[in-house]
């Protein structure tokens, strides 16, 4: 079986950069321009930030010399001033521009993402899918992408800019003086260490209150969804015994988590000021000996000031980083997981399956689910085009699952089935399901309404073909009778409809696909007397020209079967024409006849 564990420990340390370059070139080559739009804005920001103070330093040289002609107005000081007012509104509507093209290139690559991987996860067989809850595949999907979406638009914005800001600042100040630069660098280098200790403490500890709070959450949606079991069952207080000790968990993590983050914000700020009074001392030292003039030392000083913010955004981005890879490596790993029925490497010498009637062959087909044991064992039988087969058998004997391996939800383990003499792995998978029609026993409703339910969402289907359809199958008369029609809507989980109805429903989407097989796996709860007409009238047309395997519940749906199949724990016990079997006193179906269908196979 070729599906792989999600555990990606030992991968992580063998993850390279590549793959982030790889998803970044993937996901943002095809809107390159608007990529592009978004560095110039970022690279023109930074060049204004970066000018704006030298605006100011010409503006305080020159109003300290005079400002021109005394008594005249001081225009080179009104031209720096503009100059100044127009730089800062360039600067706003810069970071705006950036912030809008930056959202949109995030969300466009973010979503494309989201759409591969819920294709790929709808791909995915049911191997897969019985492993991983809906709730773990909805966190891969929406919670890793989420985390991706900062990793698309500001992380490389911020990064490069943030970075060529520091870089520029620093540049700026070894041309205004030596020493400064040397001693602003050694600055930033001891505040990006210190700062990068500091989220070692601060990150596992919000690690540790977000895990606290997923707990109380799983808690609380798995009470509140048993709730029915949990009020017979009388264990509200034993519930709420439990949620305190969750919720007091999750006060003493986020407590520790937040004590943290506001030492580091506070050394952050003391970061700041000290790195300000430095920057402070230094222009007061070279102006007071006449190495600086008063624009040049408040130059240094602001560009000292200018240095915390970018540090600070860059330790974000680095924490960002550590997220962005943690999900980047999921997603890859979702990514590889390959569906465990092969059908990509028989693909190329795929065979079409004839129209009308098909026929059904079983060689010796041994099936398990993963590494159990055997839930089919040898199983063996040949149902020509056109015929019905009726699969008896106990709960648990296997029934559904020989419906799963001919709809290739999984392929056998030994053994091999054929459909019109060709071999099932030869089949395009989607060719095959537009073959089979299969009625399982629990129909999936969607939230929408009836047509559409009947459609699956396609506007091809028109309504007099759902009409001719739903008479055919006959029934329109109950299709009527719901509150409004075609138009009634559905709740998903087909809340509201008798698992009867739904089965019925469940007819019209195969009559609609029109295949050459059909299988029925019999909804086993009673049904009453109207639906149990309707179904048996339903099944009746349904099986015109048409091959079908029922796996039956009930007496009346046996006796359309031409042949019986009796399983007990995978293995076939009894096989043959019903006629033969009915009149045979020593045979298990006419035993089962005997004692009733419903009562034996209870
Ligand atoms: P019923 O009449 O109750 O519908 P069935 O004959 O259809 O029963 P199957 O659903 O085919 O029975 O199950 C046969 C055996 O395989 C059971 O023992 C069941 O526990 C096991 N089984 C079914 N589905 C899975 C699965 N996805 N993973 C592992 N084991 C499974
Ligand atoms: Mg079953």
């Amino acid at each position: 079986m070729a599906v792989t564990t999600l555990d990606s420990d030992k991968k992580k340390n063998a993850f390279k950069f590549q793959r982030h370059y790889a998803l970044l070139n993937h996901y943002l080559r095809p809107q390159m321009r608007r990529v592009v739009l978004m560095s110039v804005l970022l690279l023109a920001g930074i060049a204004l930030q970066l000018a704006s103070p030298q605006i100011i330093r010409y503006f305080l040289d020159t109003a300290q010399q005079g400002g021109g002609q005394p008594g005249s107005m001081p225009v080179n000081l009104v031209r720096a001033a503009l100059l100044f007012i127009l730089a800062a509104l360039a600067q706003q509507a810069l970071i705006v521009l950036a912030g809008t093209t930056s959202q949109r290139v995030s969300w466009s690559a973010t979503n494309r993402l989201r759409g591969d991987l819920t294709l790929h996860l709808l791909r995915l067989d049911m191997t897969f899918h019985k492993q991983h809850t809906p709730g773990e595949l909805i966190e891969r999907v929406e919670g890793d992408v989420t985390a991706l979406a900062n990793f698309f638009s500001s992380f490389v914005v911020n990064v490069i800019g943030n970075g060529l800001l520091v870089m520029g600042i620093l540049i700026l100040l070894f041309r205004e003086n030596l020493v400064v630069g040397l001693g602003m660098l050694a600055y930033t280098l001891i505040t990006l260490a210190t700062l990068g200790a500091i989220q070692g403490l601060a990150v596992p500890r919000w690690a540790a209150s977000r895990q606290a709070s997923a707990e109380q959450y799983g808690f609380l949606e798995e009470r509140i969804a048993g709730a029915e079991e949990i009020r017979t069952a009388g264990a509200e207080a034993h519930t709420l015994t439990r949620l305190y000790s969750l919720m007091r968990n999750f006060l003493h993590k986020s407590r520790a988590a937040f004590l943290v983050s506001s030492l580091a914000s506070s050394l952050t700020n003391l970061l700041y000021v000290i790195g300000y009074a430095i920057g402070l001392a230094f222009g007061v030292y070279l102006f007071s000996r006449g190495e600086a003039t008063l624009g040049t030392a408040y130059l240094i000083t602001h560009y000292v000031g200018m240095l915390s913010s970018p540090l600070q955004s860059l330790r974000h981005e680095a924490q960002d980083l550590q997220s962005a890879t943690a999900s980047i490596q999921r997603i890859e790993d979702l990514l590889n997981l390959r569906p465990s029925t092969s059908e990509v490497e028989l693909a190329q010498q795929s065979a079409a399956l004839p129209e009308g009637a098909l026929s059904v062959a079983f060689e010796q087909v041994s099936f398990h689910y993963e590494d159990n044991e055997n839930v089919l064992t040898n199983l063996c039988f040949a149902l020509p085009a056109g015929k019905v087969l009726g699969v008896l058998g106990r709960t648990g004997s296997g029934k559904s699952t020989l419906t799963r391996l001919l709809f290739r939800l999984y392929d056998p383990s030994e053994g091999c089935i054929r459909l019109s003499e060709t071999d099932l792995r030869t089949v395009q998978i989607k060719g095959l399901r537009g073959r089979v029609g299969m009625v399982t026993q629990d129909v999936q409703l969607f939230q929408a309404s009836l047509r559409d339910n009947l459609t699956f969402f396609n506007p091809a289907v028109s309504d007099a073909q759902l009409e001719a359809v739903l008479k055919d199958l006959r029934l329109w008369d109950w299709v009527q009778s719901q509150s409004a029609g075609l138009d009634t809507r559905m709740s998903s989980g087909g809340l509201g409809l008798s698992a009867g109805e739904a089965q019925l429903l469940a007819f019209a989407r195969v009559f609609l696909k029109d295949p050459g097989l059909v299988i029925l796996d019999e909804a086993s709860s009673r049904l009453d007397p109207v639906t149990e007409t309707l179904m048996e009238r339903a099944v009746e047309r349904l099986f015109v020209g048409r091959t079908g395997i029922i796996i039956a519940h009930r007496l009346k749906t046996v006796q359309r079967a031409d042949d019986i199949l009796i399983l007990e724990d995978g293995r076939v016990v009894e096989y043959g024409p019903r006629v033969a079997l009915v009149q045979d006193p020593t045979s298990r179906f006419y035993s089962l006849l005997q004692t009733g269908l419903e009562e034996a196979l209870a």
